[in-house]
């Protein structure tokens, strides 16, 4: 089986290539140019010789570059396309929504559009978004939640995700979307607020960091462990029809339970630690997000492997064995 994935680089196309490999694949990944060549996620596959060039290859193009998108699809011919890059951050899109919305919306659409023209195209993932939900009204959330974003990320999100819809109906496509919660592993970069948090919490453990500045401490999020949710990208792919699908823990958490369980993880107490900086505040920050996963669970046979405090602590403890390795 061939797989081609858009944003290997990053946490979600990482783990989803470790999984493929495992399972066979012959792995082909799109990667954007930049002034340094340090691919830190991938790195475990570049001294592998049975994989590198074997079994994984990557291909220079940028989400912007339709061409040469158009060109490497031709040229690999995937049975799997897993669209992964993507602008990812929230806030980040407050600060450049055009290019966010370029590369997350018009990206997204001008893939579809390449898939649309060819003999045999391939099953085709969206990586999609609770963001497209804004602030809802009710909770839990599930695949029928209105969409109605109150960011531009959560709305290039929801313009990629409806168009993935409307590909799949009016054109007879199989493309899906993974409507996921936020998910988290020791790859989250490190301006995420788990990461940030696991971070400090290892480098304040080691004497190298007093504190830490964070927005609300009482937003609450569904988080989950990234593993399990690349795994739920491909169970969807293997499916007989294509379809969306929540993929959430069902269980949210505030900003306060994820320092108190790193920070007590090290045996320190966050309260002498963090500083309240409003810039981290967001606009229009929905207070709870929390998603119902049922219809993955029942259909896809998917569930969570680990809970939220086993989650926190491994994300801990690879940040000391890293921080630790660097002093
Ligand atoms: P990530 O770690 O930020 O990775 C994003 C990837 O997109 C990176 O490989 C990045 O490449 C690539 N990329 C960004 N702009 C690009 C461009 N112009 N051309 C080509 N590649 C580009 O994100 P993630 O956490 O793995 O998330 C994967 C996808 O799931 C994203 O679309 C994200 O929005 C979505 N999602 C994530 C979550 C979550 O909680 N993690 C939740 C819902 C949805 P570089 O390495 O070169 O920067």
């Amino acid at each position: 089986m061939l797989a081609l994935i858009t944003g290997i680089t990053g946490q979600d196309g990482s783990l989803l290539t470790e999984l493929l490999l495992e399972k066979g694949y012959e792995v082909h990944g799109i990667v954007r140019r930049s002034s340094t060549l340090e691919r830190s996620r991938l790195s475990q596959f570049y001294g592998d010789a049975s994989t590198h060039e074997k079994r994984l290859f990557l291909h220079y193009a940028d989400l912007s570059d339709t061409t040469t998108i158009r060109r490497i699809i031709s040229k690999v011919q995937p049975a799997e396309f897993y669209h992964l890059a993507g602008q990812s951050h929230v806030g980040l899109s407050f600060e450049i929504p055009e290019s966010t919305c370029d590369l997350t919306a018009m990206g997204s659409l001008r893939i579809m559009e390449i898939l649309r023209d060819l003999p045999h195209p391939p099953r085709f993932l969206h990586a999609s978004s609770r963001e497209i939900f804004g602030t809802p009204t009710f909770s839990p959330q599930d695949e029928s939640t209105p969409v109605n974003p109150n960011s531009p990320y959560g709305c290039a999100k929801a313009f990629a995700t409806q168009m993935t819809r409307i590909y799949r109906e009016a054109h007879g496509l199989f493309f899906c979307n993974a409507i996921c919660y936020n998910h988290e592993s020791p790859r989250r970069g490190e301006n995420f607020v788990t990461r940030k948090v696991t971070l400090a919490a290892a480098r304040i453990k080691m004497g190298l960091q007093k504190s830490v500045s964070l927005g609300d401490l009482d937003s609450a999020r569904d988080w989950g462990y990234a593993k399990d949710y690349v795994q739920a990208m491909w169970l969807m792919l293997q499916q007989e029809s294509p379809d969306d699908y929540v993929i959430a823990t069902g269980e949210s958490r505030t900003i306060r339970d994820l320092l108190e369980t790193a920070f007590r993880h090290v045996g320190l107490n966050w309260q002498d630690h963090v500083k309240i900086d409003n810039r981290f505040k967001r606009p229009a920050d929905a207070h709870e997000l929390l998603g119902n996963p049922e219809k993955a669970v029942k259909q896809l046979g998917w569930k969570p492997s680990i809970t939220f405090e086993q989650l926190i602590h491994l994300m801990v403890d690879e940040d000391l064995k890293a921080v630790k390795s660097r002093t």
